[in-house]
């Protein structure tokens, strides 16, 4: 199965996802990409955008608009889940990782609580 280039914080923004976006091209890419990784490719792990990324509107020459914060979210997700750019692991081990250190112990707003759309991200017993 062919690697699958993924920004890590994209690992949080996947268990979210629910159809909106910044754009009708991007949330058609982004429902693709979703059901691409269900089948639990090996992803390697990047801080700069990636195929997701591709159609949004933000990415300007392949450098986001907002990589201010995204890189910032990236780092964070990277370091809390112990791995490190290039890696490269099965989707559900990133998943996995997700959900224990940062998802389940109720860490995701320490993260990208400043993003655009927080709100959507409410995990089971978040309050606003
Ligand atoms: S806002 Fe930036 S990091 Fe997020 S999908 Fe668009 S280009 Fe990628």
């Amino acid at each position: 199965m062919d690697e699958f280039l993924l920004r890590a914080h994209h690992g949080l923004c996947l268990c979210f996802f629910q159809g909106k976006g910044y754009s009708g091209e991007f949330v058609k890419n982004m429902t693709e990409k979703k059901m691409a990784l269900e089948r639990n490719p090996p992803v390697r792990l990047t801080d700069q955008t990636d195929e997701i990324c591709r159609a949004c509107p933000n990415n300007r020459s392949g450098q986001c608009l907002s990589d201010e914060k995204a890189a910032r979210y990236d780092r964070e997700v990277l370091a809390r889940c112990g791995l490190t750019p290039g890696e490269v692991l099965p989707y559900r081990e990133l998943e996995a990782r997700v959900l224990e250190t940062i998802l389940i112990p109720g860490h995701r707003e320490e993260i990208c609580g400043d993003c655009q759309w927080t709100a959507l991200c409410r995990w089971k017993g978040e309050t606003p």
